[in-house]
């Protein structure tokens, strides 16, 4: 206890800049008391009960294996901004958690100090504006609660658990972004804590460049304490999962008939979202592929087949109930997971291919205990994207407008039981991914986006996702908040801004034809 307390003040005595980075795990044991003194209550260590709760509160059960020295829980913007000065102050690594549910270990810290904004939860609708402010601590579903007593919703995430930070700070797909483009199209403010402890407004007329990046700012610029969005009207809507068996008579023609709906009658008419084909392994069926339908008029919508679906979920109801009956599907339960993701223009015989090449991969991987894997199918057709420039834009769409082309952006979904089981599973997904953006290249309909709520932890998203000129935007906002990328040194987790990025990668993607 002597030599530890020596040790704390010998760390004390240093200047931060003193202190050297790979100690973090001393400098975040000094941040831990330092801010346990400051913050009494709010700060909590390993074996505590609030701590084990918290750590098992992520989504991924492999957030879990990492132990942060402590974590700690403010309550309003000037307790992260006390947070913010004591990490950077002594070099701590540290990690931010919204809602926990990143899908790669990237909202948790070995050794550092963990935020955990969830008592950031407060949720303000005014009726009058269409303008909901909301803490990156809500879930979306006490947002959509909340929201449901004034008949409105916004552009947010089509599970209840999800959080808000990751979701708006990554683009954000939402039942309503045919309408109204990604999440963070809708975000109008941010409030903001910055690397050096001050708190901003980020809007169109406030730090506007700052305001224009946080739409695809991960972990690079500060911790969003409030997010102000756009609300709209929304009364009953019809929606729900129709699951069909995969045969390879029937899987094809249905795969078509969703890229012609998606391509035609969905933005209009309905907002039909994802198709998802994966493993099943029920009542004699192999695999499933599911249509998820949301129609916000609440008109039904057509089935794409006339094969009788195994399941049919979809009825008339309100927009919160249908988030929960699609929270019912199998990837919502927590495991250990890898998701990955790439884009393409619109083909179904290249959706196809892929789903039969991950199938090739898992049927391979059957003995691993647990094994459920998902290959999910989104439209981000030309109306989406349409939308998405209604409010302003953001940095990511000059990419995802270069292949002139509906899109369907495409993620491997994969949970598995054992951490004994995660590098042949990595190494498997890896592969996959490789394959099939290997296979869209060669039939020139690769484009180059990879959406980042959704990407594998280790995928070059900001080198591939930002045409030349938006990255050369990026950095210079970059430079004039964190000139000195205290957050990229000490912020684990979440996608850092690339320091070099090869002149090749902006080469126009998807510029050869079929
Ligand atoms: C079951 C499931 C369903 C999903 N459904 C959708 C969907 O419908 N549409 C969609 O687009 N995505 C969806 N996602 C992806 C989801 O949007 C991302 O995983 C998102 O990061 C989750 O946000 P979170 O706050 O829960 O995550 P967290 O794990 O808390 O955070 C994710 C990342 O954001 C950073 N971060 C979080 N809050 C802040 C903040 N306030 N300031 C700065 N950085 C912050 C964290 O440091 C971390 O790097 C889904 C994911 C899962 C697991």
């Amino acid at each position: 206890m002597f030599s530890l307390l020596i040790h704390l003040i010998g760390l004390a005595l240093l200047k931060a800049d003193q202190v050297p980075l790979n100690n973090g795990a001393d400098a975040a044991h000094l941040c831990c008391n330092t801010l346990s003194e400051k913050l009494p209550s709010k700060v909590h260590f390993p074996g505590s009960v609030e701590y084990e709760r918290q750590q098992y509160s992520h989504f991924l059960l492999q957030q879990a294996d990492m132990q942060p020295s402590c974590r700690v829980s403010p309550t309003s913007s000037s307790e992260v901004s006390l947070i913010m000065k004591t990490v950077t102050e002594h070099s701590c690594p540290f990690a931010v958690r919204s809602g926990g549910h990143s899908t790669w270990p990237g909202s948790n810290v070995q050794g550092g100090v963990a935020l955990d904004l969830g008592l950031l939860n407060s949720i303000d609708v005014d009726e009058e504006k269409g303008v909901a402010q909301l803490g990156p601590g809500c879930k979306w579903k006490n947002v959509y609660a909340a929201m449901e007593q004034y008949n409105v919703t916004t552009v947010g995430g089509r599970m209840p658990d999800v959080g808000i930070g990751g979701f708006f700070l990554g683009g954000g797909i939402s039942l309503l972004s045919f309408r109204h483009g990604f999440g963070s199209d809708n975000v109008i403010n941010y409030e903001v804590v910055l690397a050096d402890g001050t708190a901003v407004s980020a809007n169109a007329a406030s730090h506007p460049d700052l305001f224009w990046a946080l739409k695809l700012g991960s972990t690079n610029f500060g911790i969003v304490t409030r997010f102000d969005v756009l609300t709209y009207p929304v009364k009953e809507v019809w929606g729900g999962i129709r699951t069909y068996p995969v045969t390879s008579e029937q899987t094809p023609k249905l795969i078509e008939n969703w890229v012609s709906f998606a391509r035609g009658a969905a933005t209009t008419r309905e907002e039909l979202q994802a198709l998802i084909i994966g493993r099943w392994r029920k009542g004699g069926v192999d695999e499933i592929a599911t249509i998820w339908h949301a129609s916000l008029d609440s008109v039904p919508g057509p089935p794409l087949t006339d094969t009788p679906p195994i399941d049919d979920s979809t009825r008339t109801t309100t927009f919160l109930n249908l988030i929960d009956d699609l929270q019912s599907s199998d990837f919502a339960d927590k495991k250990r997971n890898k998701w990955d993701a790439f884009t393409i223009k619109m083909d179904a015989p290249t959706i196809w291919d892929v789903f039969n090449g991950a199938k090739r991969t898992f049927d391979k991987l059957e003995h691993v205990s647990g094994m459920q894997w998902d290959v999910a199918f989104q439209p981000i057709t030309q109306g989406f994207l349409t939308a998405s420039e209604k409010t302003g834009g953001n940095p990511f769409r000059k990419v995802l407008m270069e292949s002139g082309d509906d899109l369907a952006l495409i993620s491997f979904l994969v949970s598995w039981k054992d951490a004994a089981d995660d590098e042949t599973m990595y190494k498997a997904i890896a592969e996959l991914g490789a394959w099939s953006e290997e296979l869209a290249t060669q039939r020139g309909i690769l484009n180059n986006f990879i959406y980042l709520n959704y990407a594998s932890g280790e995928k070059p998203v900001y080198a591939r996702s930002l045409s030349k000129e938006d990255m050369t935007r990026m950095k210079s906002v970059k430079r004039t908040y964190d000139a000195d990328d205290v957050l990229g040194r000490l912020w684990k987790g979440g996608f850092k801004l690339p320091k070099d990025v090869p002149e090749t990668i902006f080469e126009s993607s998807a510029s050869t034809e079929l």
